[in-house]
């Protein structure tokens, strides 16, 4: 029997047309299925439009609207396709990581870098593949499908800006790929039984500050005023500065003082943070209240910070839900013993 897919569309080029003043999203859910009528012999498609934007403008409040959208559908769909925007499509897909968990059933977001009206496009073979992924018994949860990969929602980064292929999953191997209308599993994993866990609230006062060097520490402080968490993309494998003048730790120390977690991560795109390596990091590492990223992208650091902070303001308890992993975002080796 064909399966039931329920397409959510939210806008992004996939859906844009252009205006005098650029691309904008125009098509609604009906039109872009029209572009693509094969989609009618794989699967049963309903299609609702929850928004119509550029994924620019797309916020933490926009992943609760598309969440609560899925929960409200859950029992009546075997899959569900979101078609979204490429700019922030992969801090979406770990958004709603972190707020449908243990989903057996899978949540597809794809979208394309050319409007689905383009001659050149990749709209078209895109959005087959998010439908083919949707109905594949062996998929699950939040996934991200572009150029022919499945990503896993909390790995996948926009590497490109323009070329086809986009996405990349970072340190963690592509799920599965698409290739002429077929599915080739790379991986294996149990899908998980029983009902899905929904949650409902994000705290979006998180700050990700850049290291440059010679950047003045006091920068942290004033920070402290505005944000509940703040994310420092530090060096290679992680570490504080301690320049003549200044040290970044005292600074650091004024964020564990008013209970706020830290979480240092590394500007290097690949293999993630260690900060046992140097003392630079070490002695970071000793300070309450600040933990690292490991392998986990910057992405879902920055998600999984918005989904922990409602639900606790206890630096323990924080650093417990912060390691503990949710749909690989963090690997076993790396989630230390608490
Ligand atoms: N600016 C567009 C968006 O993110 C880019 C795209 O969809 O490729 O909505």
């Amino acid at each position: 029997m064909m399966k039931k897919i329920l397409l959510i569309a939210t806008g992004g080029t996939i859906a844009s047309r252009p205006t005098e003043d650029g691309l904008t999203p125009q098509l609604c859910a009906g039109d872009i299925l029209d572009c693509v009528p094969q989609l009618r012999e794989l699967c049963r498609i309903d299609a609702l439009q929850l928004m119509n934007i550029d994924s620019t403008n797309m916020s933490p409040a926009c992943w609760l609207k598309i969440a609560e959208c899925v929960r409200e559908h859950y029992g009546e769909y075997d899959g569900f396709v979101i078609t979204h925007g490429t700019d922030t499509m992969s801090y979406t897909a770990a958004g709603l990581s972190y707020l449908i968990q243990n989903s057996p059933k899978p949540i597809i977001l794809t979208g394309s870098q050319k409007s689905i009206y383009s001659q050149d496009t990749d709209a078209r073979r895109n959005l087959y593949d998010a439908f083919l992924a949707a109905q594949d018994d062996n998929l699950f949860g939040v996934l991200l499908v572009f150029d022919g990969k499945v990503i896993l929602g909390t790995r996948a980064r926009k590497m490109r800006t323009k070329s086809m292929n986009a996405f990349s999953s970072i340190d963690f191997p592509e799920l599965a790929l698409l290739r002429e209308g077929r599915i080739l599993h790379y991986i294996r994993a149990d899908k998980p039984a029983g009902d899905p866990l929904f949650y409902d609230r994000l705290n979006s006062r998180i700050f990700v500050l850049r290291l440059i060097p010679g950047m003045d520490s006091s920068i942290l402080r004033s920070l402290l005023g505005w944000f509940d968490a703040l994310v420092i993309e530090s060096f290679g494998v992680g570490g504080l500065p301690r320049y003549e003048q200044e040290d970044f730790l005292a600074a650091v120390r004024a964020w564990s003082s008013a209970g706020r977690p830290i979480v240092i991560t590394t500007q290097v795109p690949h293999e993630g943070s260690d900060l046992t390596v140097y003392q630079v990091g070490a002695r970071a590492a000793d300070t309450p209240g600040v933990l690292q990223a490991h392998m986990m992208t910057l992405e879902s650091v920055v998600a999984k910070l918005m989904w922990i902070l409602p639900q606790t303001g206890n630096l323990d308890e924080i650093k417990q839900l912060f390691y503990q992993p949710v749909a690989s975002d963090l690997l076993r080796f790396d989630a230390p013993d608490i």
